[in-house]
């Protein structure tokens, strides 16, 4: 079958519509608050396309990764592999990469804009208390100054001016470390935003480090996702390509020793992001498709999901790896998809669920609790977690408590990043005491029994 729609945002769309996954909101809305109040109606459920947004031309798509189940229709695998099935990908990139293909054209320039204007495109503001308009879905490719590896990743940025951005770069990301060094060279680091663009993309730049560290091009991720090379385009104005699939290329570039305010900003942990100095884009020069859809992403359930199954991906393959016990990672999404991890085993021995709890931690540093629970416990399911945690978990012996650890800056209950992490142990002893067996039923068919209400 092919996997196009895993690169391409109109395969894709097909797709989802014929998987009875796409709602199309016909009547027009305001890109400002009106956009995400309608698709936050929707959030979990399914995609969500508004065909007409006041005062443009172009439609925009919201919610591509907010339901796991509909994603998982698109890899044609079922829900609980998803995170498999990427981790797969991952691997066999690791060992056979499928490098991209660069050429000078492809859909993502079949139009070059006259001007920049960003007010031109159908950006949407999204929560009440956000400074305006903010690119929150385009995949941000960079190169290693001193390198020239390529790097890609996601972050939001703020529409400030017509040709003008501010962005929020993370500590620990490899752009921040690619600006870093160019700036202290006097250098701009040049970039390209391309934004609405299929999963297999948005998954390799979400990919941690911790499976695609600096000096790889993580990008190759998503030919292995779709057993083809991925195809890039040469840009006209900055030394760096963009995504030949894409609906938009923006070329940018990020200036040095420059900053102007940014935020508030709605952000995944369910609070605002405040207002800072940070980092300026100036763009310059927009290519399109003819006929464009701009894609945008809602902060919640969406990137619990395309945050989390990545993550949960490579952790599960380095942390299987140490401890063999290790069956299952779960980012659970009232842990906002990535602070919160739930690890199952199937104990071998006693102990085995301490080690995988800081083999856990080691693995993904945003981390901030992480949950150990036994074979015949869903992992997925809050409450059978808390279940665990009533009836196995002991608090003086189970509690693994690191202090003033690095977790993850947006976090509040951290001090900008710094704060103690919590394993908790909710494994029943091993060999398992008969005290400690769960009650099983009979598994009936009741499809087949005669029932009336
Ligand atoms: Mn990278």
């Amino acid at each position: 079958m092919s996997r196009k729609h895993l690169i391409d945002l109109n395969a894709c769309i097909e797709r989802l519509a014929a998987n009875g996954d796409l709602v199309r909101v016909r009547s027009e809305v305001d890109p400002v608050h009106e956009l995400a109040g309608v698709a936050y109606h929707f959030e979990g459920r399914e995609v969500v396309l508004c065909e007409r947004v006041k005062g443009h031309n172009f439609p925009v798509l919201v919610g591509l990764y907010w339901n796991r189940a509909a994603l998982a229709r698109l890899f044609d695998c079922p829900a609980a592999q998803l995170p498999f099935v990427v981790a797969d990908a991952v691997q066999e990139w690791q060992t056979r990469p499928i490098e991209p293909e660069v050429g000078d054209s492809g859909p993502a320039n079949e139009v070059v804009e006259e001007e920049v204007d960003l007010h031109k495109l159908p950006i949407p503001t999204h929560a009440l208390g956000d400074a305006g308009p903010y690119i929150d879905s385009a995949v941000v490719i960079a190169r290693d100054p001193d390198t020239g590896v390529r790097n890609t990743s996601i972050y939001r940025a703020l529409v400030t001016g017509p040709d003008r951005l501010t962005v929020q770069l993370d500590e620990g990301r490899h752009v921040r470390d690619y600006y870093e060094r160019a700036e202290k060279q006097g250098r701009s680091l040049e970039v390209t935003l391309n934004n609405g663009i299929g999963p297999a993309v948005h998954i390799a730049s979400a990919v941690p480090s911790s499976a695609a560290p600096i000096d790889k091009d993580e990008l190759g991720i998503a030919g292995n996702m779709t057993g083809e090379p991925l195809r890039l385009i040469r840009s006209q104005t900055v030394g760096v390509e963009g995504l030949a699939d894409a609906q938009f290329i923006l070329e940018a570039e990020m200036l040095p020793e420059t900053r102007e305010p940014e935020g508030p900003f709605a952000e995944v942990t369910g609070y605002y992001a405040a207002q800072d100095k940070r980092w300026v884009v100036r763009v310059k020069k927009i290519t399109r498709r003819k006929n464009p859809i701009w894609q945008t992403i809602l902060s919640g359930k969406e990137v619990f999901n395309s945050v989390g199954l990545v993550g949960e991906a490579a952790v599960f393959r380095l942390v299987s790896r140490q401890v063999r016990d290790v069956k299952g990672v779960y980012f659970s999404h009232g842990g906002c998809g990535f602070y919160h991890a739930v690890v199952q085993l199937k104990k071998s021995m006693e102990g085995t669920a301490k080690n995988a709890i800081l083999a856990t931690f080691a693995a993904f540093p945003s981390l901030k609790m992480v949950i150990a629970v036994d074979e015949d416990v869903d992992m997925t399911n809050a409450e059978d977690v808390e279940w665990a945690l009533a009836t196995r978990f002991r608090p003086e012996t189970g509690l693994i408590q690191i202090p003033a650890a690095r977790g993850h800056e947006l976090n509040p209950s951290t001090d900008h990043g710094l704060g103690m992490k919590l394993g908790l142990d909710a494994t029943a002893p091993c060999p398992r005491p008969l005290a400690f067996e769960r009650v099983k039923m009979a598994q009936v068919d009741v499809e087949k029994l005669d029932i009336t209400r």
